[in-house]
């Protein structure tokens, strides 16, 4: 029998750690969970112990750890991140909490499997650059970036025209500024093809989820931003594609389903396997459509672009303010249409300066929450 590999979840009990649960659930010989770490959902947590066996396992705050002896916080996260005998990490962890555990797990040699997108926004060249001086791998689970991924295969970067970033449009798409001022949280938790927390199924409502991931696909890649273009389409059949100098476009299609993804980075580099997901029937789209964004209307899109190409903080502010403004859309304190007004008004304010350590960057978040917070008591209802 092969060897399993050993993996550690960070954020195990949220959506892309229950799906990487599942994907470990169909391939049991071969991938092993050894270290587990999430929030506050202590309950599943206990069942995920139960049910795993996990060597090291952590949750977020001290009050929960004492109930079930485990470790806690940012310590907790870091040790098991870094267990010995672990060779993958799966970071799925919200925000920047995601951020350390990814650093010390890269300084010990693994293997980076990333969904949390803060830890390349906020932080890509500080961990882009860790990755690079340790030699470690760091493998997308996001549909978009592991379709670029499986896309560019062993392609080098001077053979790519551009990449080509697919996004559904969200569940808001050909709609105007005056059918959106009215937007109530329930209505934008509703995406038409991806089952997503709440966060990011508002940000993909804004396609501030996009801008994300086409920061997010600057660092994995090395692709310079003016080489990178969004499309909408629809029917998130086609997950991304890349373009090459030669005209060809290889893109990469599936279900709307994360476990592919996941699975994918979980065995890589080891070969395709079967598993029981659902397949994709060619009669269920009879027609696949393209268009482009709609900037002017959804406007968190652009401001993500002018962010990423002023680089240095302004991208960790981009999602700083982001998170306030969708905390506050969320709990009625502020319109949907006003996002980006509290994000575009937050960047702003900021005077973007280079960072060479964590620490920086946690202090500009800091910072941009809190004028972020400003803002939605300016903009709020
Ligand atoms: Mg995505």
């Amino acid at each position: 029998m092969p060897v399993p590999i050993n993996i550690s979840i960070l954020g195990s009990t949220g959506s892309i750690g229950t799906q990487t649960l599942a994907v470990v659930d169909q391939f049991k010989s071969q991938l092993k969970v050894v270290g587990l770490a999430a929030g506050g959902n202590v309950d599943l947590l206990t069942k995920q112990i139960r049910k795993y066996h996990p060597k090291v396992v952590s949750v977020k705050k001290e009050e929960d750890a004492k109930k079930i002896d485990v470790l806690w916080g940012d310590k907790g996260n870091c040790a098991v991140a870094t267990i010995p005998v672990v060779d993958k990490v799966v970071i799925a962890t919200p925000g920047l909490a995601g951020i350390k555990p990814t650093l010390a797990a890269i300084r010990k040699k693994k293997t980076i499997a990333l969904a949390t997108k803060e830890v390349l926004v906020a932080a890509g060249s500080l961990v882009t650059s860790e990755a690079a001086k340790h030699k470690i791998k760091i493998l997308p689970i996001d549909s978009e970036h592991s379709a670029i991924f499986q896309c560019l295969e062993s392609r080098t970067t001077e053979e790519v025209k551009r990449v080509i970033l697919t996004a559904s449009g969200g569940p808001f798409r050909g709609m105007k500024p005056n059918q959106l001022k009215n937007i109530r949280p329930e209505q934008a938790l509703k995406h038409p093809n991806w089952k997503m927390g709440a966060k990011i199924t508002i940000d993909s409502a804004t396609l501030m989820n996009k801008g994300f991931e086409v920061c997010e696909a600057m660092w994995l890649f090395g692709v310079p931003l003016e080489k990178i273009r969004v499309i909408v389409h629809p029917q998130s059949i086609i997950h991304s594609a890349v373009e090459f100098i030669d005209g060809s476009i290889i893109a990469q299609m599936g279900p709307s389903d994360m476990r592919l993804p996941i699975q994918f980075a979980l065995l890589y580099p080891g070969k395709r396997q079967e598993n029981n997901f659902r397949r994709f029937s060619f009669g269920d789209y009879p027609s696949l459509s393209f268009e482009e964004p709609d900037i002017k209307t959804f406007r968190c899109l652009g401001l993500a672009f002018q962010a990423i190409s002023v680089g240095k903080t302004a991208t960790a502010v981009l999602t700083a303010a982001n998170d306030i403004a969708v905390g506050a859309f969320l709990s009625g304190r502020l319109s949907f249409l006003r996002i980006p007004d509290v994000v575009e008004s937050t960047l702003s304010a900021h005077t973007p300066k280079s960072f060479s350590e964590l620490n920086e960057i946690l202090e500009v978040d800091t910072w941009a929450r809190s004028k972020a917070h400003e803002f939605v008591v300016k903009f709020g209802n």
